[in-house]
This record gives C-alpha cells, structure tokens and sequence, in this order.
C-alpha cells in the first residue's frame, strides 16, 4: 500500500517519496486511515518504528485542510525528543507555511510566552515547561482551547518521571472535543489509567 492508498493527500504522499520514505512502515499503515478517520490511537511502537511520521502525516493532512489556531499539542519526556519531533514535523510539513514550535526548559519563558500567543499550528513541548507556562499566563489557556490533537509521544516515560501533575494542568485547558494519540514502547498500568481519562474507544495498535 502506498501513503495516498491510506487516505493522504498528494502533496503528503509527495513529501514522503521525496524524504525517502518508499512504503508506509507497519505503524504508519495501521495508524495512518484510524486518524484520518477521526479515531483516537493508543500505539505500543518504538523508536525506529517511524511511529512519528504515523501521527505527524494525518494531523498535517487534517491541518491543510482547516489552518487555524493551535491545531496540535505534542507532548514529550525529553528536550532532545522535542527538537527531533519538531524536525520531523517541518520536514513532513514543507510544503505547507507550517508554523511549528518548541517549548521546553532551559529557554526564555517570556519568549515562550510570546510564541504561544501568535498560536503556531504544532507546539511540541515537555510536560514541565508547559505547565509552568499555563499556570504563569491565564492567556496561554485560551491559546489552547481549539486544538484538535492532543499526542503524547513516549507516553510510558512521561508518567515514568510522574507527571501526572503537569498533564493534568494540561488536559484542563485543552477541548473534550479532541483526537488523542498516545504512542509508548511499553504498555502499563499508568498508561492504561491514562487511557480511560483521555481517550475514547481508542484503536489500540500493538507491533
Ligand atoms: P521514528 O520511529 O518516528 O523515530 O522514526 C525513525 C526514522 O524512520 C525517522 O528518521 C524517519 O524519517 C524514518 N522513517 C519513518 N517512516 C519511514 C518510512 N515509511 N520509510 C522509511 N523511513 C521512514
């Protein structure tokens, strides 16, 4: 099966081809058509498993078609897995006037702040920076009220450290009306409570 055969535009299955990805990996073949169709995913995949362009490529379909606001918020344990993700989104992303930021620690807060305000489409963050974020700025709550993706990326990690404060300061500001896509190498017990607080009838995917 090839990336349009799954239900991508044209311009997606292009950028694809172009970035040398031939064939659609399993993740991406299982994932891909459940969130175009609207479904939430719960995905047990590793890094390798090219699980990032399985969520990356439907919510840039689904962008194209309505660019407005913050259309997804990505959520993810680590600074470096920020950056690597956000690449991934411009480069999937390339021939759209994509809008994508990252928010971790370590940075201008202030900047930040400023950043979330103009509403880039993707905003990739850590679970601390961007609570602290939410809590510092009443302003930065609204910024989030309209996204339409909700991904936690490594999810087993992120409650790993015990971040179930700051995801919980996240949920409040974001819609009940939303996809949510949690991708994680294991499945376990947090996870599996996660899942019923916010997801619905999720399409589980297991390699
Ligand atoms: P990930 O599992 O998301 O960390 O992706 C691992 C690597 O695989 C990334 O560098 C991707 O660019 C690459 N990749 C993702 N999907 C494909 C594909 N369908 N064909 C070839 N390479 C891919």
């Amino acid at each position: 099966l090839s990336f349009s055969q799954l239900g991508l535009s044209e311009w997606a299955a292009h950028t694809c081809k172009e970035l040398g990805m031939k064939t659609p990996t399993p993740v991406q073949h299982h994932c891909i058509p459940r969130i175009l169709a609207g479904q939430d995913v719960l995905g047990l995949a590793q890094t390798g498993s090219g699980k990032t362009a399985a969520f990356a490529l439907p919510i840039l379909h689904r962008l194209a078609e309505h660019p407005y606001g913050v259309f997804a918020l990505v959520i993810t344990p680590t600074r470096e897995l920020a950056f690597q993700l956000s690449d991934q989104f411009r480069a999937l992303g390339s021939c759209l006037n994509l809008r994508c930021e990252v928010v971790v620690g370590g940075m201008n807060m202030l900047n930040q702040a400023q950043t979330l305000m103009m509403r880039p489409h993707v905003v990739v963050a850590t679970p601390g920076r961007i609570k602290a974020l939410i809590e510092d700025n009443p302003d930065i709550s609204a910024v989030f009220s309209k996204t339409k993706f909700l991904v936690l990326d490594e999810a087993d990690r992120v409650l790993d450290v015990g971040f179930e404060d700051e995801l919980r300061v996240v949920f409040q500001c974001l819609p009940k009306k939303r996809q949510t896509l949690l991708f994680s190498a294991t499945m376990t017990s947090d996870l599996e409570t996660l899942l019923e607080l916010s997801a619905n009838k999720a399409y589980f995917y297991e390699a």
